[in-house]
């Protein structure tokens, strides 16, 4: 497969909308970015399950939200559930993924031994695209069964004298695709959360050609991006999340609830530095690799990331047209692009705080820049990327925004 064809149409052109294949056999080589996106795989130093502190830091702010949620949702049901299906979309892999499901059944128990009531027993769906790396969760079950069982004997839970299941009441499965399509049957799920996944969109925007000679040397929206861009990039959050919002509106219950949690942004201004500046560095990184002729300025110009960051005006815009959810709250909070932890250290080495950006980066986003720019550059490219954010942060304060929405479906 010519690498430049699969990644003009991932990261450079339209898939849905004007990417028509010239040629069956240019059809049959296209893939999606469902097919090609996903998180460093593994437990090596390089994978996502080492590196994913700034990520864990947003479950951390979205915890509250979460625990809150779980409460309202089995106050509120008329009659208290024997069950209840849990889905958590983009797990991902590594200690995340599990953390996540763990803080949502903790809250359940708990919240069941209050009103002294059975424990329902629950289902749990994690969802990622079809590359994620769902082995290394499967290995990692028997211990989280094994303390779930252990948290059950404690707790003395009604539910387990039988001991016949794994233990615990509860059943993980994986659901492999994109939750910007049909993953559950209707009317089934009574709890969704979703962390740092949302602002990735379902492809890139369509509209962007448009403004491809204006974007040259960027990889996403930058302050020298012309309106199209920042348009074309709007339009496809606002279409993707509306078909999120509409999907996920057939498959929950009346009145099941959602925490949602992704990178956007506090201002109406897309091009301001919290929401993009991790973009315009690797962009400036890429820039002088094509000044010594380490890569193709033409691969740089075809790049642009299926990503943003949206504010609470764009997000707002969605629910209203979409209807069937109330927003019960939404909170934004500043996150540290390095995890704020002092140290990360293997092999004996403590990194520097470019170096620990730089690795967080590096897992979430090599799977799409070597499709694109092969895999000979990564090793250089991160390496001056931690150098450069290293600098960066050494004179400015960049955070990440994270947004929390709590959601509750009308209709109980
Ligand atoms: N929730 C985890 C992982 C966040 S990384 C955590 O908090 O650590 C973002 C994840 O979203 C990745 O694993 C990526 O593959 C997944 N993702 C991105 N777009 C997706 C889509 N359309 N459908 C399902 N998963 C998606």
């Amino acid at each position: 497969m010519s690498q430049s064809t699969t990644s003009e149409f991932l990261f450079g052109r339209s898939s849905s909308t004007s990417a028509c294949p010239k040629s069956k056999e240019e059809g049959e080589k296209m893939q999606t970015m469902e097919e090609v996106f996903h998180m460093n795989k593994g437990v090596g130093e390089t994978s996502y399950a080492m590196n994913s502190d700034v990520q864990d830091n947003i479950i951390s702010v979205g915890k509250e939200a979460t625990k809150k949620r779980i409460v309202q949702a089995l106050c509120s049901s008329n009659n208290w559930p024997v069950s209840m299906a849990i889905a958590d979309l983009g797990c991902s892999s590594g200690p995340n993924a599990l953390r996540v499901i763990s803080e949502i059944t903790d809250a359940i128990y708990a919240t069941s031994r209050l009103l002294d009531r059975p424990a329902p027993e629950l289902m749990v769906h994690l969802n990622d695209l079809f590359g994620n790396d769902f082995n290394t969760i499967f290995a990692s079950l028997p211990s989280f069964y094994k303390k779930m069982k252990q948290q059950n004997n404690t707790n003395n839970n009604h539910n387990n004298k039988n001991n016949n299941n794994n233990g615990s009441n509860c059943f993980v499965c994986g659901v492999p695709g994109s939750f910007y399509g049909r993953l559950f049957p209707s009317n089934s799920i009574h709890f969704v959360h979703s962390s740092s996944s949302l602002h990735w969109l379902s492809q890139v925007p369509g509209d962007i050609l448009e403004g491809r000679a204006l974007n040259k040397g960027k990889l996403y929206i930058s302050k020298s991006s012309p309106q199209s861009v920042l348009n074309a990039y709007s339009m496809q959050f606002k279409k993707d999340f509306l078909n999120f919002m509409e999907i996920r509106s057939q498959e929950m219950v009346a009145g099941g609830c959602m925490v949602l949690s992704f990178l956007g942004r506090n201002s109406l201004d897309p091009a301001e530095p919290h929401a993009c500046y991790q973009w315009e560095l690797l962009a400036q990184v890429l820039m002088a690799m094509v000044s010594e002729g380490l890569v193709e300025e033409e691969k740089v110009d075809s790049f642009d990331a299926p990503y943003y960051a949206p504010c609470m005006e764009e997000i707002k815009w969605v629910l209203q047209k979409e209807g069937s959810f109330i927003l019960e709250s939404c909170e934004a909070y500043e996150i540290d692009w390095d995890g704020g932890v002092e140290f990360h250290s293997d092999s004996f080495k403590v990194l520097s705080c470019g170096e620990r950006v730089s690795r967080t980066i590096r897992a979430v986003v090599e799977s799409m820049l070597e499709s694109h720019f092969g895999s000979h550059i990564m090793d250089e490219l991160f390496l001056r990327y931690s150098e450069l954010v290293e600098h960066h942060l050494s004179n400015n304060r960049t955070k990440y925004i994270n947004l929390v929405l709590s959601l509750v479906k009308k209709g109980w």
